[in-house]
């Protein structure tokens, strides 16, 4: 009989690992959104749209660049090509050139996690709460403490902290996690008129709370809407983490506008999204890409197992589904 495994979330990493062990294991994976996407998010308003987690990515393994060809030929991911500058509170605006192909899922983020999922069997709207060690496996637990049933094995590909909530009582290692950090990250999606936008399309900012700025409808197979996402800097964000929204959303909107020389009856409307898991660096140890405490059989991917991109939370789910492949 296959092993039964249970998935922790289903963002890129969660679906690369059910993936990859398609054939081999019964993988249920269980997300606690009511849609896929995890920080490949696209959110939907009226006309307009904002990829608010990550805006593109870089495919610099033969692994990736195999995952995504046959994305690109279907139209699911596409090249962009985008209008690059460089922008500081004090200095003219430098064009930046970018010296690798950048990609976006097409017509928004999630657009590939949703193709990757074709076929597997994904529970969305289920949290886990906690897990239980049972003689024939691992019991998980949803918020009201509903049984989700058991499994031989479980799989964190939830970001750090919340693996940590999840697996940390239970890893026969405890520092097993040690090794690792997240830091977090505003989105201010706001949305615009077009015609008063320059005419760059996304610009990397230098000395800010700000540090990128896309006019998102100008990304591929986006809509013609105005819409604009700008990332806070990571240490900005972990300043005013706590601070109120309101005032949050306020400044990055002055920080905005200062650095594009709009006038404020430019922008329609605003939101502000806070990801208090956002970015990770390479852990000083990268290690083997994923976590796998042998004695309880508990495993974890994600990005944050080797730094923080997409294409990191890929190779680790990959790394780790053909590490399980070589244990039942
Ligand atoms: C603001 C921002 C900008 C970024 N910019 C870029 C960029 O430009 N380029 C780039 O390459 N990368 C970028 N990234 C990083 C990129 O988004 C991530 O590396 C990648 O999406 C991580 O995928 P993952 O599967 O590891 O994690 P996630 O996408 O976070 O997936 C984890 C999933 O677990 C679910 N989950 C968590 N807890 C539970 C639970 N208890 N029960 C059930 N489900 C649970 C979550 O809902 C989520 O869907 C950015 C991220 C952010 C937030």
């Amino acid at each position: 009989m296959k092993p039964s495994i249970a998935v922790i979330g289903a963002g890129l990493a969660g679906l690369t690992l059910a993936r990859e062990l398609a054939g081999q294991a019964e993988v249920t994976l269980f997300e606690k959104a009511r849609g896929l996407g995890g920080r490949m998010s696209t959110r939907r308003q009226d006309d307009r749209q904002w990829d608010h987690g990550a805006q593109f990515f870089t495919a610099r393994s033969r692994a990736f660049r195999q995952l995504l060809a046959p994305h690109i030929a279907a139209g699911t991911v596409a090249e962009w090509h985008p209008n690059l500058t460089t922008l500081s509170p004090e200095k003219p605006p430098f064009k930046r050139p970018w010296f690798e192909p950048h990609y976006v899922a097409v017509p928004g983020m999630n657009a590939l996690l949703k193709a990757m999922a074709a076929g597997q069997e994904v529970r969305l709207q289920t949290r886990v709460a906690h897990l239980r060690r049972r003689p024939d496996g691992w019991q998980l637990f949803d918020e009201q403490d509903g049984d989700l049933g058991t499994f031989d094995r479980v799989v964190s590909s939830a970001p750090l902290p919340q693996t940590r909530e999840l697996l940390g009582p239970h890893l026969a290692e405890p520092d097993a996690l040690a090794p690792y950090a997240m830091a977090p990250c505003y989105a201010l999606l706001l949305a615009v008129d077009a015609a008063a936008l320059p005419a760059w399309d996304a610009a990397r900012v230098n000395h800010a709370p700000l540090r990128w700025i896309a006019f998102n409808h100008r990304l591929p197979g986006r809509g013609p809407a105005g819409s604009v996402v700008a990332h806070s800097t990571p240490e900005w964000a972990r300043e005013h983490l706590e601070h109120d929204q309101d005032w949050v959303q306020q400044q990055l909107t002055e920080s905005f506008l200062a650095l594009t020389g709009l006038p404020v009856r430019a922008i329609a409307g605003a939101r502000l999204h806070r990801w208090r898991y956002a970015l990770s660096n390479e852990p000083a140890e990268p290690g083997e890409g994923y976590v796998l405490d042998p004695q309880t059989g508990l495993a974890a991917c994600g990005d944050w197992c080797l730094g923080g991109r997409v294409e990191a939370a890929f190779l680790s789910g990959r790394a780790l589904a053909r590490a399980l492949s070589r244990r039942p």
